[in-house]
């Protein structure tokens, strides 16, 4: 493992959306592993505190280019400064299920315009490895669990889970055409947690539409009741069921992706596709019980009606993860609660001012 920290060394990764939740736990990976990342981020959905919870972490301020990923010719300013970007890891979009239904416009501008220009920029670069941020989304509503890479895409459910089936269709094109890239789309699960300092994690603008974040708020008194959305799944406890993969083993999971673009690839053109999750589902139920147990609290919930277009069960199949890029999951569910409830207990002592 060594040996390759130092070929790693001094290899140049830009990671677009490195300010944003995943993106700033990859930054640390990749840091903690000896490659060179340069964040670029528009900051419409991240705090500014992020960069100094990343140095606070890694011993330094990354390089940090505040730069919308539509515009290429900002892109393209970035290789003046360094002319030997090795690989890029593409995270920044629009993210809200929700938001996505009612904006549509604002989710395909967004979502597919970045990724074509980060796109055309690693092609006038001549940077061949990138790694694009997908979703378990794309697998829609399997009929059969765990899901593994060959289950067929199936009808998303949203915009913004269609602009993630787009993306790696384009891709999937740009590679038929013989363009020289080598991309690794990971299909990430359920995301939660925070770096196990606590010096970062999700800083959710308003409303937090995710379990765990709405969780975490409840516990420490920002919200007043979560609402468990329906318990009449065909699911053992009747509550929907998903894989929940802590941040920090997903941002490891991009710096095994790097190195097998940039190591491993020979001089054709590659997609493949990698499913990043524990291979385990927890119920809604059973999170709300664990985080009870890692925090010592009682949890405020009520049972409340589904919500639209949650699927009653999705957990992954990672073992070709395991097999192909060596990686697994290391922290369990409870270290993942346990890390995502010390981050909340953090950011009320931070009390840091809303941006965005
Ligand atoms: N969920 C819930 N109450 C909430 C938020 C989420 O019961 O306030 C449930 C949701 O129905 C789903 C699971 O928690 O079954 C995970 O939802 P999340 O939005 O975190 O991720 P998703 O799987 O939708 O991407």
């Amino acid at each position: 493992m060594e040996s390759l920290k130092v070929h790693r060394e001094q290899r140049k990764i830009i990671v677009t959306g490195g300010a944003g939740y995943i993106g700033s736990h990859t930054v640390v990976a990749l840091a903690r592993a000896g490659y060179h990342p340069i964040i670029v981020d528009d900051f419409s959905n991240s705090h500014p505190y992020v960069l100094e919870g990343i140095s606070n972490v890694i011993g330094y301020t990354p390089d940090c280019y505040q730069i919308n990923c539509r515009d290429l010719k900002d892109l393209n300013n970035i290789a003046k400064d360094h002319p030997d970007i090795q690989g890029l890891i593409h995270f920044a979009a629009y993210k809200l299920v929700g938001e996505s239904v009612k904006e549509p416009i604002k989710y395909y501008e967004n979502n597919i315009d970045s990724n074509i220009n980060v796109t055309k920029f690693c092609l006038e670069q001549g940077i061949k490895s990138i790694v694009f941020s997908s979703s378990c989304t794309v697998y829609g509503e399997p009929d059969k669990f765990p899901v593994s890479e060959e289950f067929p895409i199936k009808t998303a459910e949203s915009p913004y889970g269609r602009t993630k089936q787009i993306g790696e269709y384009f891709f999937e094109d740009c590679i038929k055409a013989g363009l020289p890239l080598n991309v690794i789309s990971l299909r990430y699960f359920n995301p939660i947690g925070a770096e196990e300092s606590s010096e970062i994690g999700e800083l959710p603008l308003g409303v937090p539409n995710n379990l765990v974040p709405y969780i975490t708020q409840t516990a420490i008194g920002i919200r007043e009741t979560l609402t468990v959305f329906g318990d009449d799944y065909p699911t053992p406890d009747g509550t929907c069921v998903r894989d929940y993969i802590h941040v920090s083993d997903l941002a490891k999971a991009h710096t095994a992706a790097l190195d097998k673009l940039i190591f491993e690839s020979g001089d054709d053109s590659s997609l493949e596709y990698f499913n990043i999750g524990t291979g385990r589902g927890y119920s809604v139920l059973e999170i709300i019980r664990a985080f009870e147990k890692v925090s010592g609290k009682k949890l405020s919930h009520k049972i409340g009606k589904r919500r639209e277009g949650d699927v009653p069960m999705i957990y992954a199949d990672p073992s070709k993860a395991f097999k192909e890029l060596g990686w697994r999951a290391e922290f369990n569910i409870e270290e993942a609660l346990e890390h995502a409830w010390k981050w909340e207990l953090k950011l009320r002592d931070l009390k840091l001012k809303k941006t965005g």
